[in-house]
């Protein structure tokens, strides 16, 4: 059976782990190979292979920086289509959305190329006789993240070509059910030039990543999965005095008033529900009918969402994969199951589907929940599958209300064509990331993503402007060369003159 091991000082690590964890086709249903779970002496030996290479890759001019990761975007280009594959064979995704994730990633690896721009402080000349006062961004030492199943090579790439640019070493935790991507991306790093020891990969679980959280030798941790454990790892990082950003989960909610164009609305809304079969983040989970939009809607999203085609990701003509896991599928598939009881009514119903040939596949059709209530546990549980429910309210003011008042605020959107609406949408509701007419609104890598609430511990969100804040220290420089004549003793408090 093919395994999966670390990656530590440019190379990947040959030792017998104590521990294998097993990564599964989602397609088939068979487990496709095992990954060595690693623990503190593994988290030890990453950092240090990172403390080691750290100094003289700070040193490296910030020119030559940027021009590894020029090299490493032409390699990401040539091989995008194997990375695909690999995705595709351990999340289940279908290709192109391996393909649009991967297009994201290189997105965040283009503003790195731009690091010496971005690393670029103040300075001000004279601001006494003799003196000039500067503002300088440092690197922070090594660095770590941990990352979740779902997009595998894009949301470690909103952190490691940042962090790398910024001058750091890095340490990746990636999830142990996708983990064979990070590995061919530390070999084009290595293929790029990246010196030996600033990109390390250390597979695990919970072992690994308390190790990441305790090690003095990490001083910051960016972090993304779900809620319960964005809030753990922030907790115990920062009781370490680590700096720590940990991005959690979500329930999306768009909106979709009356006057909206409601083909255009029910086809972004499949998109956004049903999408990589409803694992992402940022996907549309929640629909918030105003007025007479719902019966319309309802009817345009079933006619859509029916006509799905669910297979392996392999297969071409699939739209929609499978989920990652068995124990994903039964959960999903029992959430479901809890609407119904709950009085909740199931419009279509995936739970059946048969895909020929994939009996033992971790399938499950699209789901659709009309006259969803906000006490319904699907309504307050993240379902992370594809499963859309609508909710309907009377006005717009009802249906804001309700999305700030909801637990988490990553993205939420608004379908509408009344720009008045779709101000005060974006003025009043409480989320990170605001679409108006887009579903998905993901910020381009110049800007940086993140939520509010308790889909975000911490202050900073990840990449753009944000990103390059965390992963660097600010340090201010008062500088004064003086004439040596001009020279005297002064006791007084400075002032500028
Ligand atoms: P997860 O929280 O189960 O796992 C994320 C990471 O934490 C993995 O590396 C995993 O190994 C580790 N982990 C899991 N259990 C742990 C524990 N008990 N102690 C310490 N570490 C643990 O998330 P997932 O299922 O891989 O990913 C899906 C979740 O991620 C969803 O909730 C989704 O909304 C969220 N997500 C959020 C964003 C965002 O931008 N806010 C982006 C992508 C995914």
């Amino acid at each position: 059976m093919r395994t999966i091991n670390h990656w530590i000082d440019g190379r990947a690590v040959d030792r017998e782990p104590e521990r294998w964890g097993a990564v599964y086709d989602p397609g088939t249903g068979r487990q496709s190979a095992r990954v060595a779970l690693g623990g503190a002496a593994d988290v030890d030996a990453a950092v240090r292979a990172a403390q080691a290479a750290y100094p003289a890759w700070r040193d490296t001019s910030v020119v030559k920086r940027a021009r590894v990761m020029f090299a490493l975007l032409e390699l990401l280009k040539r091989d995008r289509g194997e990375l695909a594959e690999v995705i595709a064979a351990e999340h289940g995704k279908v290709v192109p959305d391996a393909l649009g994730e991967i297009q994201r990633g290189m997105e965040v690896v283009e503003v790195a190329c731009g690091i010496p721009h971005l690393l670029k402080g103040d300075f001000s000349e004279s601001v006494s006789t003799e003196i000039d006062l500067y503002s300088i961004r440092q690197p922070l030492g090594v660095a770590a993240g941990i990352t979740p199943f779902n997009f595998p090579i894009m949301v470690p790439m909103w952190m490691h070509p940042i962090a790398i640019a910024c001058g750091n070493a890095f340490v990746l935790k990636p999830s142990e059910r996708d983990p064979s991507v990070s590995l061919e991306v530390a070999r084009l790093y290595a293929e790029a030039g990246l010196p030996d020891g600033i990109f390390n990969v250390v597979h695990g679980d919970k072992l690994a990543v308390d190790a990441v959280l305790d090690h003095p030798g990490i001083a910051a941790v960016s972090f993304v999965g779900s809620t319960p454990i964005a809030r753990y790892v922030y907790e115990r990082g920062t009781t370490h005095g680590k700096r720590v950003q940990a991005l959690g989960g979500a329930k999306n909610h768009a909106i979709v008033m009356p006057d909206a164009d409601m083909d255009s609305a029910a086809d972004a809304l499949v998109s956004a529900a049903y999408g990589s079969t409803g694992q992402r983040c940022m996907a549309i989970s929640t629909a918030v009918a105003v007025g007479r939009a719902g019966d319309t809607l309802i009817d345009k999203v079933v006619e859509r969402a029916a006509r799905l085609r669910t297979g392996p990701a392999a297969d071409p003509d699939s739209e929609m994969g499978p989920l990652v896991t068995g124990a994903a599928r039964d959960k999903v598939a029992g959430l479901v199951e809890t609407g119904v009881r709950e009085g909740a009514k199931l419009v279509l119903d995936g739970r059946d589907l048969r895909v020929p040939g994939h009996e033992e596949g971790f399938f499950l059709g699209p789901c659709l929940f009309d006259e969803v209530t906000t006490e319904m546990t699907i309504y307050k549980e993240e379902v992370f599958g594809p499963v859309l429910i609508v909710l309907r309210v009377d006005d717009i003011d009802q249906a804001i209300r309700l999305i700030s008042e909801n637990p988490y605020g990553n993205g939420t959107a608004i379908f509408t064509a009344n720009g008045a609406a779709a101000r005060k949408f974006q003025n009043e509701v409480q989320a990170g990331m605001v679409g108006i007419n887009v579903p998905i609104p993901v910020p381009m890598a110049f800007y940086s993503f993140g939520g509010w609430k308790q889909s975000l511990f911490g202050d900073l969100h990840v990449h753009g402007p944000e990103g390059v804040a965390f992963y660097t220290r600010g340090k201010v420089v008062t500088s004064r060369w003086p004439v040596p004549r001009d020279s005297a003793v002064e006791l007084g408090f400075p002032t500028a003159h």
